[in-house]
């Protein structure tokens, strides 16, 4: 049971968080990143946005940085950062991202 219980608390001391910036102005409601967020963290907002799309909101609470819901972005408007208790918050998107897109289909115009 004690082994039980140190395993566990190793487990969630290891466990990756993550937090999701979106660029809500950019942001068309298409809503694909939320059908790639197994967490469950996105959600649309009530309001609307400059080009009168209801965008994306982020419970960074739950988010696990897995950059699923940035991957499948097509325009590319959510920032992921993962953070670990021993190690600085990393951003790897988008510039990643887009760099490798750009070496694929080249830059964008
Ligand atoms: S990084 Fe992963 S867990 Fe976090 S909001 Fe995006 S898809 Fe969901
Ligand atoms: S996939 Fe991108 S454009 Fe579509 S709703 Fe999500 S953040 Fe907005």
């Amino acid at each position: 049971m004690e082994d039980d219980i140190n395993k566990s608390s190793a487990v969630k001391e290891r466990k990756v968080k993550g937090k999701v910036e979106i660029d809500v102005q950019k942001c068309k409601g298409c809503e694909l990143c939320i059908s790639a967020c197994k967490e469950h963290a996105l959600s649309l907002s009530d309001s609307i946005n400059i080009k009168g799309y209801r965008y994306i909101i982020s419970n960074n609470d739950v988010c696990n940085g897995c950059v699923n819901c940035a991957l499948v972005c097509p325009d590319a408007v959510i920032t992921v950062y993962r953070t670990h208790p021993k190690k600085k918050p990393v951003d790897i998107t988008p510039t990643d991202i887009r760099e490798q897109l750009q070496s694929i289909v080249g830059p964008s115009k």
